[in-house]
């Protein structure tokens, strides 16, 4: 070993020993005849001292010409420190040097290696080494392993065989674009770069695993929106012989064990809520219920009073902001330029302030009597002091928009707390979703998904309104992981992609492998994915993934540091059969 000790652990037990240490330099003070060095490595910062009276010459004027993120190697003696800093663990001691020998010389970096520095973004993504000597990215990568190995633990403990399903495979429709790799050897073809292992642990449990899971790559060309990755992480896995409910309490007792594990918080059963309940309540299937502010419909007390805005509206509804009777004019002409921003959508927004002394004033005040609004506010249970805000429109649309309000409302009054956690099941997802654009049914799940038994013969008559053993764990206001139980009927297999619009041949040409397995004693089973990144980042109180990924691409998809994608030349896209012919 280059070193006896990390920068990290030395400390007043230490004072005497002979050490060598070895780090990069993270910055000199430098009084001529004395000259401090902060030398930094994964565990810590250690001081190292040389001065004229007790090192020797030449090391003491090597020293000076050390510059930031040198690396060095360092032979002293731990001394107690006059002055000590209580702020780090090392902080009592110092490492008098005898000697040391310069490892390798560094450029002056593009940015401060510090935990707040003057780096843009993609400056540090473009130098994404240098920006992992950071201790805030460092910690977080960490804190990524540190997870990871909790999962592996609980899931291990609970009988689950961690199996590899490869890469290199062909399309697994889980609704977006799949990422394609061309075959030379097989030319013309390409494999397809999975988006979720589906298909395979599907196989993995009609081969008899019983219980899987992998921690596993997935790939989706999706137009990025803000804080996704075109290649993620998920916490893969599936189970044999269960229904919904063992699944629901094998994973909650998988985040239980990691609120525990990693923030030391013991969270009891979670809250479970319909689809369709989260839609009416929320407006969202991915409710954040760390704060209320549910939605209220007013339909029936809202319109036939004059105003005309509302009477035609599909879709009357509420929330009460708590404490938010006292906003200025200014304050609310904000949150109502807010929600006409595009991004959102809405045409306005009508607010009532429930004034301390129980009247109300309103933005319609014309058109509703003191009592009209007394009923609103009892509908979305506003109390004195509250600020009601309504709109109508389209139901989903409206839905959607005072979704997204609420959500900025609570970022505004500081209600999204990242040291609480609010986890939830939302279950009994609708089956289908019809598609306006292509006028036909898509999997809301994917086509894996089974409906529930007992709906199984709407199936034939009304598709639409079947549910499915479909569910979503949610945090704080994230999907953090979906799943479902699976059809293993080779025949309502066949009815699915019916329902979905795929021919005979084309189901064949595509799924044929799981049909047939699924005639060979394919057993009841059913899964789970948890996306690894998102997790992580909630742990980690934060919601930007790309903090907790080591190499992480930016928003078009590009990995800055290496320069992906790019071309190739021209010998490897011939052959690979790609090439385009020249016009003669
Ligand atoms: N494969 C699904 C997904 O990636 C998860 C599952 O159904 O287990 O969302």
């Amino acid at each position: 070993m280059l070193r006896t000790n990390t920068c990290g652990e030395l400390n007043l037990s230490h004072i005497g020993n002979k050490v060598t240490l070895a780090g990069w330099v993270q910055k000199t003070r430098n009084k001529g005849f004395m000259i401090w060095v902060d030398l930094r490595d994964r565990y810590g910062v250690t001081q190292i001292i040389f001065d004229e009276e007790r090192s020797d010459k030449k090391t003491l004027e090597m020293a000076q010409n050390l510059g930031r993120e040198f690396v060095i190697q360092v032979q002293g003696t731990v001394i107690e420190r006059v002055s000590k800093n209580p702020n780090l663990p090392t902080g009592d001691i110092e490492i008098l040097a005898e000697s040391f020998q310069i490892l390798n010389a560094s450029k002056t970096p593009p940015f401060t290696i510090e935990n707040e520095t003057d780096g843009g973004e993609e400056l540090r993504m473009q130098y994404r080494y240098l920006d992992i000597r950071r201790n805030p990215v460092r910690e977080n990568l960490i804190f990524r392993s540190k997870v990871s190995l909790a999962i592996r633990n609980y899931l291990s403990a609970h009988n689950f065989i961690d199996v590899e399903t490869p890469y290199l495979i062909k399309s697994t429709p889980e609704g977006a674009r799949d990422f394609v790799v061309p075959s030379r050897m097989n030319s013309g073809e390409f494999y397809a770069l999975p988006q979720s292992p589906q298909t395979f642990k599907q196989l993995l449990m009609v081969g008899g695993m019983d219980q899987y899971f992998q921690i596993v790559k997935c790939f989706r060309d999706e137009d990025l929106r803000a804080d996704r990755q075109p290649e993620f992480t998920q916490i893969d896995c599936e189970m044999t012989f269960v229904e919904q409910e063992d699944i629901l309490s094998r994973f909650e007792g998988l985040l239980k064990h990691l609120l525990k594990e990693i923030k030391g918080i013991e969270v009891s059963e979670f809250p479970r809520m319909t689809y369709a309940e989260a839609m009416k309540k929320y407006g969202n299937d991915k409710p954040d219920i760390r704060f209320g502010m549910e939605f209220a419909e007013l339909n029936d007390i809202a319109q036939g009073k004059g105003f005309q805005v509302f009477d035609q509206q599909e879709l009357i509804v509420g929330i009460a902001v708590p404490g938010a009777a006292s906003y200025t004019r200014k304050q609310i002409d904000a949150l109502i330029d807010w929600v006409k921003r595009p991004q959102i959508g809405a045409n306005g927004l009508i607010w009532v302030k429930c004034n301390e002394d129980g009247s109300y004033k309103s933005s319609v005040d014309k058109f509703y009597s003191q009592d009209d609004l007394k009923s609103w506010a009892s509908r979305v249970e506003a109390k004195a002091g509250d600020l009601i805000l309504v709109m109508g429109g389209d139901a989903n649309k409206t839905r959607g928009q005072l979704s997204d309000l609420r959500m900025e409302i609570a970022e505004q009054l500081g209600l999204r707390d990242p040291n609480v956690f609010a986890p939830l099941w939302v279950v009994d997802f609708p089956l289908l979703e019809w598609d306006e654009e292509s006028k036909r049914f898509h999997a809301m799940h994917h086509p894996f998904t089974a409906p529930k038994p007992e709906q199984m013969s709407l199936l034939a008559t009304d598709p639409g309104a079947v549910n499915a053993n479909a569910y979503d764990l949610v945090l704080n206001g994230n999907e953090i992981g979906g799943g479902s139980i699976r059809i293993h009927d080779s025949e309502v297999q066949e009815t699915m992609f019916d329902l979905l619009g795929f021919t005979k041949e084309e189901a064949q040409a595509q799924f044929g492998f799981l049909m047939e397995a699924f005639q060979y004693g394919a057993p009841p089973h059913g899964g789970i994915a948890l996306g690894l990144d998102r997790l992580v980042a909630i742990l980690g109180g934060q919601e930007t993934i790309r903090d907790f990924i080591a190499f992480p691409k930016n928003n078009s998809g590009r990995d800055l540091m290496i320069n992906a994608p790019a071309a190739i030349d021209s010998m490897q896209l011939e052959e690979l059969n790609l090439a385009l012919k020249q016009e003669e």
